[in-house]
């Protein structure tokens, strides 16, 4: 039932970058998430007889949030209740109730030793970079939650909205994510986070319209109406609630609409675009086959890895491999990647320990140049599972960075009867791209990694989300370089990052020359739907306009104007 407008209301813009492309408009709730001071400074020193005292109550404390995490564990699926379980384990772990003990024993009260212990780790983990910065928002939801518990308050987090509303939060921890209904938070706004952030990812894998990095967000009253449209990044306070709610009509039966395409895929004038499914493990490789893919273009052998601390033999790492190559056996192709071990991503028996700059360090193909034997048993086990399977099977190598990688790489894996190819992640490589493409069959550009170097800004930072975004025209003027050696070579340059997921983006991408995109299988169908709905001329003036574009809303604005949006 839509509100009557209120004429005197003065709407105010907001911007931000958008993640996830869909009109939201709903009443503000925003999360402080904050234990209220008051409960804190009537707690003071916790009064306890002695430091053991204290550190009981801390145990018992711990063993309720990990309880918390674990129940919400239980209830979530995925990579939502892998980070849980995680969460659970890191509010028991004894090296932080280690630290919490010294600092009580020290003469701390209890909260400010908990606070003390709970920074230390969090210096070491941002030190680390990656990965495990991305844990640091995960150590501060522990670190509200013990001190609720302690002072005796609920725990801290996303309270469940009465009506549907637009969750608003300086960033949101997967635990505040996990249990989000989509019925009853229509959209999300983050004050920090870039288009990486968890809060982005869970955001795409439920569907919720979504902008971070939205300057002065929490600031916005609760209760006040939003209209977030997550494909300009524009969040409008107080507006006109009829003209709102026809614009969240419209943008409904858009997504209904997009989410009818069934492929293949091809611009409105036929020229076809290979869409491909990103995918970490046979159970995500069997999902995505239901999709209208033409294929695998993506296969993170890492994230099979992520708990092991050896080696998997040959013949274990091919058939893992088989599982994920075999729904694909039926005429479609896979691309393999090897193991991108190392920064973001450690693995126990293949990264190096205490790299001053992971991000910089031995990661990806690097790790063969010290220990070539993990890279020929990886591609002996990949080769093993194509002949078993039956499946076309492409390889392609992380992090290259010279020509001369990629000839020895491509000799390695044409030995083995397989295709070569190497990603783009690099600036070097796509400056390179023709020379690139003289060894090898294909590229594939990782637009994470390869805007994270051409800007200099860690993928993960929440801070740098504006410089983290790949219609940064420095980024797209790379891809563009990569995708026109592949026109005069004749041969395929796909994307594999996230980029290929944004709609909007690939009618840009396909313009400059791209031949495939490669996403979450969740994004297949909005993609195809918006490429079939222009034509290739279309295409190549969206890559004409973000490239001649000075910043990235300059670019989305150019082609939102041309597409009529
Ligand atoms: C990329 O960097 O864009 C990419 C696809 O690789 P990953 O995200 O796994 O680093
Ligand atoms: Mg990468």
């Amino acid at each position: 039932m839509s509100t009557p407008a209120d004429p005197a209301a003065a709407a105010t813009t907001l911007s931000g970058t958008p993640v996830v492309p869909g009109v939201a408009a709903g009443p503000a709730l925003v999360v402080r998430g904050e234990v209220s001071p008051e409960a804190i400074e009537r707690f003071g020193d916790g009064g306890f007889a002695s430091a053991d005292d204290a550190l009981a109550a801390y145990d018992q404390a711990a063993q309720a949030v990990a309880d918390s995490f674990a129940r919400k564990a239980e209830a979530a699926q995925g990579a939502a209740a892998e980070v849980l379980t995680a969460s659970a384990g890191l509010a028991r772990d004894k090296g932080l109730r280690g630290a919490v003990a010294k600092h009580v024993g020290g003469g701390d009260g209890l909260i400010p030793a908990v606070r003390a212990a709970v920074e230390q780790f969090v210096t070491v983990f941002t030190s680390m970079g990656g990965l495990m910065a991305e844990r640091v928002t995960d150590l501060q939801d522990i670190e509200r939650r013990l001190v609720a518990h302690l002072v005796g308050e609920p725990e801290p987090g996303v309270p469940t909205p009465s009506e549907p509303s637009i969750l608003v939060a300086e960033d949101l921890a997967p635990s505040d994510t996990s249990g989000l209904d989509p019925r009853l938070v229509t959209g999300l706004v983050t004050e920090r986070g870039g288009p990486t952030s968890h809060t982005a990812i869970i955001a795409r894998q439920l569907g919720i319209p979504c902008v971070v990095g939205v300057a002065g967000a929490t600031e916005v009253p609760s209760g006040a109406f939003l209209l977030l449209d997550g494909e300009s990044g524009e969040v409008e306070v107080g507006g006109d609630r009829t003209a709102a709610e026809r614009r969240v009509e419209t943008s409904r039966a858009t997504r209904e609409a997009m989410a009818a395409w069934t492929g293949p895929a091809a611009t409105s004038d036929g020229m076809p675009v290979k869409l491909l499914a990103n995918v970490a493990d046979a159970s995500s490789a069997a999902d995505a086959s239901g999709e209208p893919v033409e294929g695998v273009g993506l296969f993170r052998t890492e994230l099979c890895f992520l708990n092991r601390a050896d080696e998997p033999s040959v013949e274990e790492q091919a058939s893992i491999y088989a599982d994920v190559l075999s729904p694909y056996s039926d005429g479609r192709y896979v691309i393999v990647r090897t193991l991108d071990a190392g920064s973001d991503k450690p693995i126990a028996f293949a990264t190096h320990e205490g790299e001053e700059n992971p991000a910089l360090g031995v990661r990806g193909l690097r790790l063969s140049f010290g220990n070539p034997g993990l890279m020929e048993r990886q591609l002996d086990a990949i080769g093993l599972a194509a002949e078993q399977t039956g499946t076309e099977t492409w390889v392609m190598a992380p992090m290259v960075a010279t020509v001369a990688e990629a000839e020895e790489f491509a000799a390695l894996v044409r030995a083995r009867g397989l295709r070569p190819g190497v990603m783009v992640e690099i600036p070097s490589a796509a400056l390179l791209a023709h020379r690139m493409l003289e060894a090898v069959d294909f590229l594939s550009i990782g637009t994470n990694d390869l805007t994270q170097y051409a800007m200099a800004a860690d993928r993960m930072a929440t801070d740098l989300a504006h410089l983290t975004d790949p219609w940064q025209p420095a980024v797209l003027q790379l891809i563009a370089i990569t995708a026109e050696a592949g026109k005069r070579a004749g041969k395929p340059v796909g994307i594999c990052g996230e980029a290929a997921a944004d709609p909007l983006l690939a009618v840009a991408l396909v313009g400059m020359g791209v031949t495939s995109l490669s996403m979450a299988s969740r994004a297949v169908r909005p993609v195809g739907a918006q490429l079939a709905s222009v034509s290739t001329e279309t295409c190549e003036a969206a890559a004409e306009i973000v490239l001649a574009a000075t910043d990235p809303m300059a670019a989305r604005a150019g082609v939102r104007d041309l597409l009529g949006h």
